[in-house]
């Protein structure tokens, strides 16, 4: 199964965008209502016995169930018919808001995110449509719920031959955009390891250095358009809120939030396709990156988006047909890529890696690529060995990037 997912920018007219605008502003308050239902109901659980109050016990009776996506999309569809604002959304796109609330929880469960927010006026910004119905696109108009045919602008022609899974429409800054989940029943063989190798290093002084010497520096725009939007925000904050002005300098500090984004999205795209130009196999460390961005180098981290870029760079691969794969980054700072000597830990300020052992001197992210890259392949040929052995082959075909 193939999925794409194509962006286009949709012309709404005034009485279309009022709908979805209407819509947003339905879906914020379900999500802020499921939410104050979860959240109730964990702080009935979570005093402790002798320090209860008899209020919360009085709200939520300790034998009831913790809501769940079930029951939420239950309560939903009694409340619609009762209340004509939810009535007049669309179901499906009400559920996926539950649906989305429930994945907040299960992320915060399973990799320690944070506890889901309430959202601000105007903080809603997508609507996810399921599915669409048949034939749900002619020319450059495509069929949308609520709202019937919209005109597209076709930045580039609908693939033949998939069907529309999903559509997403998303308010943006520069205007609305519906992002089309497109699906074909082909299958991508999955690549295997093949030709030249490279590990990469996503440093803290370059943005990625490679095993082969090669240094990305951070790109300056970043810094600067970073600048610019400090700018925008300090003019916003001295506007009286509410007014015109402010409405105005609020909106220029969304688009260059979108500007940015764009920015880095294309950056990372490139350096992509730069990096599977070169070779057939990628190596990249498999960061804990919610711990270090939490840690000292927050704002490098968040600024260059590492975990945006291994996201890319993961599908940039599959495209082209390189071999990408992620290893345990544990300690690749501090082996000697020539003789394996554990060297200890070193200082950040620290930039060369010397090995006492043999010598071997060369630039600190440059040496921690090639333990990353003899660490993949001293994996790699661990799993090509265990293929040999009869272990099944589609279970290696089926998985995503392995994490070695
Ligand atoms: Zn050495």
């Amino acid at each position: 199964m193939l999925n794409l997912t194509y962006t286009y920018r949709l012309k709404l007219t005034q009485q279309q965008s009022q709908t979805y605008e209407a819509w947003l502003e339905t879906s914020r308050r379900v999500w802020n209502f499921a939410l104050a239902q979860r959240k109730d109901w964990y702080s009935s659980r979570s005093c402790r016995i002798d320090a209860c109050s008899r209020f919360r016990e009085y709200i939520i009776p300790a034998g009831a169930p913790r809501p769940t996506f079930a029951s939420q999309c239950k309560a939903l569809t009694q409340a619609r018919k009762t209340n004509p604002d939810l009535n007049a959304a669309h179901s499906q796109m009400l559920q996926q808001v539950l649906r989305r609330l429930e994945k907040a929880f299960i992320g915060m469960w399973e990799t320690g995110r944070g506890f889901p927010r309430f959202k601000k006026q105007g903080r809603m910004r997508s609507l996810l449509f399921p599915q669409l119905g048949i034939n749900p696109y002619l020319g450059n108009q495509i069929k949308l719920p609520g709202i019937g045919w919209v005109k597209m602008h076709l930045s580039r022609p609908l693939p033949d031959g998939f069907a529309v899974k999903q559509a997403q429409v998303v308010k943006q800054a520069s205007g609305w955009y519906v992002m089309l989940t497109l699906q074909a029943d082909i299958q991508i063989p999955d690549v295997m390891p093949h030709g030249q190798a490279v590990g990469i290093d996503l440093g803290l002084k370059s943005f990625l250095a490679t095993s082969t010497g090669e240094q990305v520096v951070r790109p300056r725009f970043f810094v600067d358009l970073q600048r610019k939007l400090r700018l925008l925000q300090q003019r916003a904050s001295h506007k009286v809120k509410g007014s015109n002005n402010w409405r105005k300098a609020i909106a220029l500090v969304a688009r260059l939030h979108e500007q940015i984004h764009d920015t880095r999205k294309d950056f990372h795209f490139k350096l992509a396709h730069q990096l599977c130009n070169q070779v057939g196999i990628i190596f990249a460390e498999d960061l804990n990156f919610k711990a270090w961005a939490k840690g000292m180098f927050s704002k490098h981290t968040l600024d260059a988006g590492e975990e945006a870029f291994l996201s890319i760079l993961e599908w940039v691969s599959k495209k082209r047909g390189v071999y990408f794969a992620l290893v345990n980054p544990n300690g690749t700072s501090q082996i000697c890529p020539n003789c394996n000597h554990h060297t200890g830990k070193k200082d950040l300020s620290e930039r060369v890696h010397h090995c006492g052992e043999c010598g071997y001197t060369t630039d600190r992210d440059v040496a921690a690529a090639q333990v990353v890259m003899q660490r993949g392949l001293a994996a790699v040929g661990h799993t090509v060995k265990m293929l040999g052995e009869g272990l099944s082959t589609s279970s290696l075909l089926t998985q995503e990037s392995p994490r070695l």
